[in-house]
C-alpha cells in the first residue's frame, strides 16, 4: 500500500506548483505567506516540503530568488521568470481542459 503522504505528493504537488507560479506572477512571494495561502486552499504543507518545491522551481528556471538587498528584512523572496509565465499560461490551458473533463459526464459512463 502506498503511504498517504506519497499519494498526496504524487497527485497534488503539480497543482501546488501551479498555484505557487500563479501567486508569484501577481507579486513576489515568500515561503511563510505561501504556506498560509496554500493552507487556505486546503493544502497543508510544511517548510520541509515547500522550500524544496520552491528551489525546484528556481532550478527549472520558472522562479527567481530576489537578491536579499531587494527584499524587506531577511525573507527570501521569489518572483516568476518569463519562462515561468509561459509555463503558467500552458498550465492554465491544461487545467481548464482537465476541469471541463472532470465535470462533464463521460459518454461511456453515462446511463
Ligand atoms: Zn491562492
Amino acid at each position: 500500500m502506498i503511504p498517504v503522504e506519497r499519494h498526496k505528493r504524487e497527485l497534488f504537488h503539480g497543482l501546488i506548483r501551479i498555484h505557487v507560479l500563479l501567486h508569484a506572477s501577481e507579486e513576489p512571494i515568500f515561503g511563510l505567506a505561501m504556506m498560509k495561502e496554500l493552507a487556505r486552499h486546503g493544502y497543508r504543507i510544511g517548510p520541509g516540503t515547500l522550500y524544496p518545491l520552491l528551489h525546484g522551481l528556481v532550478r527549472a528556471g520558472l522562479l527567481k530568488a530576489l537578491p536579499k538587498k531587494d527584499t524587506e528584512g531577511r525573507r527570501r523572496m521569489y518572483r516568476i521568470t518569463p519562462a515561468g509565465k509561459k509555463a503558467l499560461e500552458k498550465a492554465r490551458v491544461k487545467v481548464d481542459e482537465l476541469h471541463r473533463e472532470l465535470h462533464e459526464v463521460h459518454p461511456r459512463l453515462a446511463g
